[in-house]
């Protein structure tokens, strides 16, 4: 079982730290931290610690505590089950060395496991740790002030925070050490306190292994997908899910005249597989199209809605996504754009694949006779309110 939070009994949360240590930034946390008397957690890149062993020291030292995070922070869903060991092993093993002592708890990189992960931290008894609250919320490049009115907005009793001292985007740290005074400042007047996960958590053996059934496997990597692209549901609703993203390509021109210029915030759309399924279960099969359309009308609605309501996604210039439809995806409004980002599109094209196959029950013969290649469809934010915002009944 992965833990989220602790106890809700007690005013106190637990601060963790992902992606350090970092020669620079670190030790400016440690600092911040002693001034404001308050310990946390370090969730450490095993290959960092090695070249920084006196600051996995100074930390332990100072009475925090310092967590497995891999050795080299590789998504674990791209690696094979004995790959995936090592770079628990091999982060353990360094901690081990300079500490003395095997580390007690495990978060692999953005907080997505695989199912190797949960058995073999299961059976050395790391346990597996996300958070409740993640404190730089979901815009990558969020603002010191960004930082902190998230953190003021969600606190909560046994709430983990997770937060970063290093890697990540290159600003991030820069602008947690400018955050964190305020921050720990509004943590302590809402009166909690601030504990490492050993304090925070109950007494317990790490959890029982989950039995790896392919099923169970399946959703563990499908939650993974989900995880490393911050996809989160805008509205219950809807088979729809929108994550951050950040466009890397070069300028992009949209037929209504956007241009999408790199560095631009955009959302990433993407299906919620189980809702699919669902829809596929209840709906007979010659009407699965037309309901699946109907009910991406109904989405792009709610998320034109969401856009008129909530000021940060007015922040987003454009929606993408990256899918085999994209033939039927014009008829909804989205353009093909055909400057190709690479192994993104290699690997969505693959993965894609494996779903079609899998979930429909036609699966291997739909993917006969056509070209099935990813492709990334474009909506302006503008065009989304042109065609769905006034149409909501
Ligand atoms: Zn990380």
């Amino acid at each position: 079982m992965t833990v989220r939070r602790g106890p809700a009994e007690h005013r106190a949360v637990a601060l963790t730290f992902d992606d350090g240590p970092d020669p620079v930034f670190t030790p400016r946390v440690l600092d911040i931290l002693a001034q404001f008397g308050v310990r946390g957690t370090f969730f450490v890149i095993g290959k960092r610690a090695e070249q920084h062993p006196e600051i996995i020291r100074a930390i332990a030292d100072t009475g925090h505590e310092v967590g497995n995070h891999t050795y080299t922070h590789r998504p674990l869903w791209l690696l094979s089950p004995r790959r995936t060991r090592e770079e628990i092993d091999r982060c353990a093993s360094v901690l081990t060395a300079i500490l003395g002592k095997p580390p007690r708890y495990f978060r692999p990189p953005w907080g997505q496991s695989n199912p190797a992960a949960v058995r073999h931290s299961a059976r050395v008894q790391q346990q597996r740790i996300r958070w409740s609250l993640r404190g730089e919320g979901w815009l990558p490049l969020a603002a010191p002030e960004m930082i902190v009115r998230i953190v003021a907005r969600r606190l909560h009793p046994g709430a983990i925070i997770d937060l970063h001292d290093g890697g990540g985007f290159a600003r991030t740290p820069a602008r947690l050490v400018a955050a964190l005074p305020d921050l720990l400042r509004l943590i302590q007047e809402r009166g909690y306190r601030c504990l490492t996960l050993s304090e925070l958590l109950p007494e317990g053996p790490a959890a029982a292994s989950d039995t790896t059934l392919s099923d169970r496997a399946w959703a563990c990597y499908e939650w993974a997908w989900n995880t490393w692209f911050g996809v989160k549901r805008f509205d219950r609703a809807t088979l729809l899910t929108l994550g951050p993203a950040i466009h890397y390509g070069p300028d992009l021109i949209l037929r209504d005249g956007t241009i999408v210029h790199p560095g631009a915030q955009v959302g990433e759309l993407h299906l919620d597989r189980v809702q699919v399924m669902r829809l596929h279960r209840t709906v007979p099969q010659y009407r699965v199209g037309f309901v699946l359309r109907r009910e991406l009308e109904d989405g792009l609605r709610r998320l034109a809605q969401r856009v008129i309501e909530h000021q940060p996604y007015r922040q987003l210039a454009a929606f993408r996504s990256t899918t085999l439809f994209w033939q039927e995806a014009t008829r909804l409004g989205f353009e093909v754009c055909v400057h190709d980002i690479g192994w993104h599109h290699r690997v969505l094209s693959w993965y894609q694949r494996l779903l079609l196959v899998r979930d429909h029950p036609l699966g291997r013969h739909r993917l006969r006779g056509r070209r099935w290649e990813a492709r990334t469809i474009w909506l302006s934010r503008q065009e989304l309110l042109r065609r769905y915002a006034e149409q909501r009944r």
